[in-house]
């Protein structure tokens, strides 16, 4: 049997989800969201990360951090690789809130965006 129990995390109420991975049902949402959440979970589960990325100045070194992350939710089992190529980036100023920092994370189609402004 594939039954899988999961907390649905979409909204604070948190409901207790159960969900029949081989029927496709969810019970105990309260709501489509639930559902929706519950299915996606149990099949190919995903997360928007966020993180920060290092600033250098023109000699390379170190400046300070700048808050980033994915425009859209990236593969779960992903998370680890697209936080080491978030890493590798060495970003100068200025940067934009929304500047595109990483155009196609790891070929997921996401990019990575900075969320702050640094003059
Ligand atoms: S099922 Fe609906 S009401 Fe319950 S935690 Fe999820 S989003 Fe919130």
């Amino acid at each position: 049997m594939a039954t899988q129990k999961l907390v649905c995390i979409v909204c604070p109420q948190g409901c207790a989800l159960e969900v029949d991975v081989e029927a496709g049902t969810v019970s105990g949402n309260t709501c489509k969201r639930g559902e929706l959440y519950g299915l996606a979970e149990t099949t190919n589960p995903t997360r928007t990360l966020t993180t920060t990325a290092r600033i250098v100045d023109e000699n390379g070194d170190f400046v300070d951090m700048a808050p980033v992350r994915t425009s859209g939710p990236i593969p779960k089992g992903r998370l680890f690789d697209a936080m080491k190529e978030i890493d590798a980036l060495r970003l100068r100023k200025p940067i934009r809130r929304g500047d595109v920092l990483i155009a196609d994370l790891l070929g997921t189609g996401t990019p990575v965006v900075a969320t702050r402004d640094f003059d």
